[in-house]
């Protein structure tokens, strides 16, 4: 092959392939990532969908509008008193714009410091040869090179609503939702998942009036019920207008926004109008572009690339990890993954623990969960106990002003390993690490009740809740 010769090959540059690329590198290996996204100037932006239109954006626009609930009504329960608060979105958008620039130019360093030689554009498959594959890099860079081993983290796309295509101005996907220029009056959502929940505090905070529409009769099937429960409560005593069961028929957009009509979970027809819709339904595994025919790389049903437990595909040496595969939709779940298959390549265990794997909706107060639920648990017919600790009784939270939400463990009822530990309330985005912690070393609920927390803490919640399992807690 007359192209340019790599060890490893990385086509997408998300938190997925930029991180396998970086570990590759680190293991001795000459590694290339090919990345297409670009900066509003037409430059590199590599990150992928985390860093350019999702996780890094929207939580810069959480903690911005979550400052500006606060200033309006949270601190005057402290004795501050604020006259003539006002919004400036435009600037609250710059600086979400200048984060994300931040970590751009933060991984075109990392790149740099570890030698991986980066290209700017689309790479697609042209043919497996002698000495590997060859991809062809367009729409930037122009050239062919040549991997001995292909890493494909070509990531995800936003699904859409048939009949209700994004337009980014009235129909909204992530992106368009994270560059509203104007705070709506109204806005409707449809999906009622982390990414709708966060997009809704987001703007609702900023004096939106948000209705979400759910086609599930069940808020957020997939957390545990009881802190499901709690975050509806909470959310619509918040604001959020939050309508299960729904059926969402006609979508109409014009100059003056977005008639939604839908079916009520009671079977009745109503109509909504509002100002802009976000869509966020869900999302779609991308292989555009990949040419992934060229080489018969297999794609299953839903047009995930097929991979086995080792993000191994049907092609030797042809790995695929992240969003585009199987799995949580998370960019902690395709770093790990790039990790492990950078290691497999050069011979190493790596490894991935799909148990341990935290899950974390950002709203305020923040939901994280770790491991199985207790519905879960039940369906499954494993004994179990539960335990939890409200953060109401903590000293904590008192100091902070916010004592929503709970800490809850679940624990096997013979043997007190831990088997899922559910948080909602301040920072527990933070707080599930330690549960993370102890499920990957195979604790029971008594470790955690046995070790010293700092006083007085959040932390001291999680230890009660496991001081909960058997009943004795010394604070609640
Ligand atoms: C609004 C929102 C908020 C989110 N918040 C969180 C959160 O808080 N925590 C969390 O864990 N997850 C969050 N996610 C999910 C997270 O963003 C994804 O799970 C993660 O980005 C997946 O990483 P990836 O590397 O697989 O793919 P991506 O991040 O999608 O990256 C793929 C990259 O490949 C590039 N690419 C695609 N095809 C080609 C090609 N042929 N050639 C060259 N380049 C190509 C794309 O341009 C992109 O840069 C959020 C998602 C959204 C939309």
């Amino acid at each position: 092959m007359s192209a340019k010769q790599f060890d490893v090959v990385v086509i997408g540059g998300g938190p997925g392939g930029y991180i396998a690329a970086i570990r590759a590198a680190q293991l001795g290996f000459n590694v290339a990532c090919i990345d297409e996204w670009k900066n509003p100037k037409g430059g590199p932006a590599p990150g992928g969908t985390c860093t350019n239109v999702g996780c890094i954006p929207s939580k810069a626009l959480l903690q911005s509008s979550e400052h500006f609930e606060h200033a309006g009504h949270a601190f005057a329960d402290h004795g501050i008193q604020v006259q003539g608060l006002g919004l400036d979105l435009g600037k609250m958008l710059g600086r979400k714009d200048n984060v994300v620039k931040q970590n751009n130019d933060g991984i075109l360093y990392l790149f740099k410091k570890n030698k991986v030689s980066f290209f700017h554009g689309r790479g697609s498959f042209v043919k497996a040869g002698d000495g590997g594959y060859e991809i062809k890099v367009a729409g930037g860079s122009e050239e062919t090179i040549a991997g001995k081993h292909v890493i494909v983290a070509t990531g995800s796309n936003a699904r859409s609503l048939k009949g209700a295509e994004f337009d980014e101005k009235n129909i909204l996907s992530n992106d368009g939702a994270l560059r509203i220029g104007a705070v709506p009056k109204k806005l409707a959502l449809i999906g009622s998942g982390v990414i709708g929940l966060e997009m809704g505090s987001v703007w609702r905070r900023l004096g939106a009036e948000v209705t979400v529409l759910e086609a599930l009769p069940t808020f957020l099937g997939a957390v545990d019920e009881q802190i499901a429960k709690e975050a509806l409560k909470v959310f619509t005593k918040q604001g959020l207008k939050i309508e299960l069961g729904v059926k969402v028929g006609e979508i109409k957009s014009s100059d003056a926004g977005v008639q939604v009509a839908y079916t009520d979970a009671k079977g009745g027809e109503q109509s909504l109008q509002v100002d802009k819709l976000i869509v966020s339904i869900g999302r779609v595994p991308n292989t555009i572009g990949l040419a992934a025919d060229a080489v018969g790389l297999k794609l299953d049903e839903r047009g995930a690339i097929e991979v086995d437990g080792d993000c191994k595909t049907n092609l030797p040496n042809v790995w695929a990890i992240g969003d585009v595969v199987r799995g949580p939709m998370l960019a902690h779940k395709a770093e790990e993954e790039g990790v492990a298959v950078a290691e497999r390549i050069a011979g190493q265990h790596g490894h991935v623990n799909f148990n341990t794997i935290p899950w974390v909706i950002y709203t305020s107060p923040e939901i994280a969960w770790v491991g199985q639920t207790e519905q879960q648990l039940k369906a499954s017919g494993r004994a179990y106990k539960a335990g939890s600790f409200p953060f109401l009784a903590n000293g904590r939270a008192r100091a902070l002003g916010d004592t929503t939400g709970m800490v809850k463990f679940l624990a096997d009822a013979a043997t007190d390993e831990i088997l899922g530990v559910h948080m909602i309330g301040p920072q527990v985005s933070e707080l599930i690490s330690e549960a993370v912690v102890a499920m990957e070393f195979k604790a029971s609920a008594e470790d955690i009740a046995r070790i010293c927390h700092a006083h007085p803490s959040l932390s001291e919640a999680t230890k009660e809740a496991a001081l909960a399992i058997d009943k004795r807690t010394l604070n609640f």
